[in-house]
């Protein structure tokens, strides 16, 4: 049985490595404020008090971290991955970053010997923790099948979608309809409740529709009880909207609406909303609105 490494345990990597426990693989794992590793202990895996020393007790390391700063960040200097690992070892990047990021990535730990899958996700903390989430991957296709059953422990959609970086830019593809489905939420909310239409009666309208998804029932949630505690943080949607926008200049496409988000999550991020989950976007129109 290959031995696993987990490095990053937020919101997703936490239920995510439980998960890589429940299906028999042996894990050691860090994360960087060690209290939110504790849980994984008590399933019985390994806490390790550094990157170099996950690597060292492991086959295959898997990161779901921030952004591509923070897996720079675990990979180098005298504690990181790449300090304990060895030649032949493999990286899944389940974190959201960029292709053109996933791609640097890759070319600068296989001067160490160690292969990489970009291997981002679709679904939020629910499907993390039943292990349902949908796992898009990029890489060789030899090394996906390699690591085929140990996805398979988080994910129920497994997709190997072509070379380094397809992962990283379907999942930023799928973010961009999350973006908008939340974003034009987020306005009709508004819209309504400055005219005069509660967000009760707004909300159970949209619930009653054909254009109700479980993503837009959730967040209609969040803006009725007014309780954003972080399922997706809205941090995260404004990173995400930043890569889809460098991504879309890098190879000539033209993302006019996402540009319009992005503005509108950059003045939400201003006014410190970046916490809240990203239905706060609506917190940020209320407020534009003169709501609150
Ligand atoms: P999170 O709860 O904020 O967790 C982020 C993790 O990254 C934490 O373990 C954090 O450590 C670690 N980290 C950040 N900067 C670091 C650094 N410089 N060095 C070392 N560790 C660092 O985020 P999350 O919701 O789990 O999301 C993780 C990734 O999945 C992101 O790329 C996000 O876009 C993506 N994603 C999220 C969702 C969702 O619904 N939440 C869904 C799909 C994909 P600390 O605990 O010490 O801060």
């Amino acid at each position: 049985m290959k031995r696993v490494g987990f490095v990053g345990l937020g919101l997703m990597g936490g239920p995510m490595a439980a998960n890589v426990v429940h299906g028999g693989f042996p894990l050691t794992a860090f994360n960087r404020s060690s209290a939110k590793a504790e849980p994984l202990r008590a399933l019985g895996a390994k806490l390790a008090a550094t990157p170099r020393d996950v690597a060292a007790a492991s086959d295959v390391v898997i990161c779901m971290l921030t952004d591509a700063a923070a897996v720079h960040n675990v990979l180098t200097g005298e504690y990181g991955l790449l300090a304990g690992g060895r030649k032949g070892m493999t990286l899944i990047d389940m974190s959201t970053v960029a292709p053109e990021q996933s791609r640097d990535t890759a070319a600068g730990i296989a001067g160490y010997g160690w292969e990489m899958l970009d291997a981002p996700v679709f679904g939020s903390t629910g499907p993390a923790r039943e292990g349902k989430l949908g796992i898009m991957v990029g890489g060789e296709a030899a090394l996906f099948e390699e690591h085929r059953d140990l996805l398979a422990t988080m994910g129920t959609i497994i997709l190997h979608l072509g070379p380094q970086g397809s992962g990283a830019l379907a999942k930023l593809c799928f973010n961009l309809m999350v973006a908008a489905q939340v974003g034009s939420l987020a306005e009709a909310m508004t819209l309504a409740a400055k005219g005069g239409v509660s967000l009760e009666a707004m909300g159970t309208i949209i619930k009653s529709s054909p254009i109700v998804s479980n993503l837009i029932e959730r967040k209609i949630g969040n803006i009725v009880a007014g309780d954003y505690a972080p399922a997706f943080p809205l941090k995260h949607l404004h990173k995400d909207l930043g890569l889809m926008t460098d991504t879309a200049r890098e190879i000539g496409a033209q993302l006019p609406v996402t540009e319009a988000l992005y503005a509108l999550c950059s003045e939400a991020m201003a006014r410190g909303l970046g916490d809240l989950d990203s239905a706060a976007l609506y917190r940020q129109l209320a407020s534009m609105a003169g709501l609150e």
